[in-house]
């Protein structure tokens, strides 16, 4: 529903031929900016996008990664003095008045968690905050079994009167990892929008954004092989959409045959290994974010089968035996 027939009727492409001669004859100037940037939300960002004018260009992207920093000073739990830690920190003693944005995103991954059965839930860090993959570590048995009865998003309770969080127990913790790269990305795509740009993509990790199209075709955004990093499995072109993949290649380490990583079942507080990847298709990235984690947890079968009730949504799966799988709005390619 999202992918465009690639193929162009020559009428159509006499009507772009024309249309870019004129744009790049009336616009010397005009130029397609391009900026990779590490380190911030601890991942990598990429922005791209057209503009009229090169010093305009650039001022949206310096735009575009200001806001994302922003996001990041305010939602990070690597940040011992942002907002959420601050949540952390203080809301199982009492209720903590939060600015509106944190406020509607935690109203927003509440909304997820009911979507899917709670297979998404942000406070699958109260056991998830015992995990660090670049150290190989890993909460024993005993440990997760004490910190499990903390993971469940009815603990978050929210008052839109006083704009509060309160936990409803000790031992819960919110980690916004699921969800607020999408956030930052919708948020950047509106910087851009303001600024009247009209083809843009923006990425930050496994969460992209496309508004327009790539020089009269779509963009074509690739899903990798869960094993083979160079490698290929789909090839989606896409226009005014957005795209999550998640993988259990992202963020683990293998242990006795064990891969440990970094999508956590909410019910055991261990790695959710149902899949090998889970791609979402959607409006926004927020929601394909909100809803990339969940094939983990429920499996491919009944991933798709909820996918497969959401009229904006696509997905594409890698399930353990590698197969692919895919919802009913996109046509599975021709096999070899
Ligand atoms: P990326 O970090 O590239 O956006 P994902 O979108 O796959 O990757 O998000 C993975 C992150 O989601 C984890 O690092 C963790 O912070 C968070 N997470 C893990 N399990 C869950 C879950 N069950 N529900 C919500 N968020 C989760
Ligand atoms: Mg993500």
């Amino acid at each position: 529903m999202h992918s465009k027939d690639a193929s162009i009727s020559l009428p159509w492409l006499r009507t772009i031929v024309a249309s870019c001669l004129v744009v790049f004859s009336c616009s010397a100037s005009a130029e397609w900016v391009e900026r990779v940037e590490d380190g911030i939300m601890g991942t990598r960002i990429v922005v791209e996008l057209w503009s009229d004018n090169k010093a305009n260009g650039e001022a949206a992207v310096a735009a575009v990664l200001d806001e994302m920093r922003r996001i990041d000073a305010a939602m990070s739990t690597y940040k011992p003095d942002s907002e959420l830690s601050k949540v952390n920190a203080q809301a199982a003693k009492q209720p903590v008045r939060i600015s509106q944005e944190l406020f509607d995103l935690l109203s927003t991954s509440i909304a997820y968690s009911n979507l899917t059965g709670g297979a998404f839930d942000v406070t699958y860090a109260s056991v998830g905050f015992m995990y660090d993959f670049r150290q190989r570590v890993r909460p024993d048995e005993e440990q997760i079994r004490d910190a499990l009865p903390g993971i469940n998003y009815r603990h978050l309770i929210l008052d839109p009167k006083t704009q509060t969080v309160k936990f409803a127990r000790e031992g819960v913790r919110v980690d916004l990892g699921g969800i607020g790269k999408g956030h930052a990305v919708d948020r950047g795509i509106a910087v851009l929008q303001a600024r009247r740009i009209k083809h843009a993509l923006v990425s930050a990790g496994g969460d992209s954004r496309i508004i327009g199209d790539r020089f009269g075709k779509p963009w074509v955004v690739g899903i990798r092989h869960p094993d083979r990093k160079n490698e290929v499995i789909a090839r989606i072109p896409l226009e005014d959409a957005a795209l999550s993949t998640s993988g259990d290649y992202e963020r683990y380490f293998d242990e006795q045959g064990v891969r440990y990583h970094h999508i956590i079942d909410p019910k055991t507080g261990r790695s959710a290994s149902k899949v090998r990847s889970a791609t979402i298709i959607g409006p926004t990235a927020t929601r394909t974010d909100g809803l990339s984690k969940t094939a983990f947890v429920l499996g491919p079968e009944k991933a798709l089968e909820l996918y497969n009730t959401l009229e904006d949504v696509d997905a594409i799966l890698v399930a353990p035996d590698g197969r692919v799988l895919y919802t009913k709005g996109l046509e599975a390619p021709p096999q070899e």
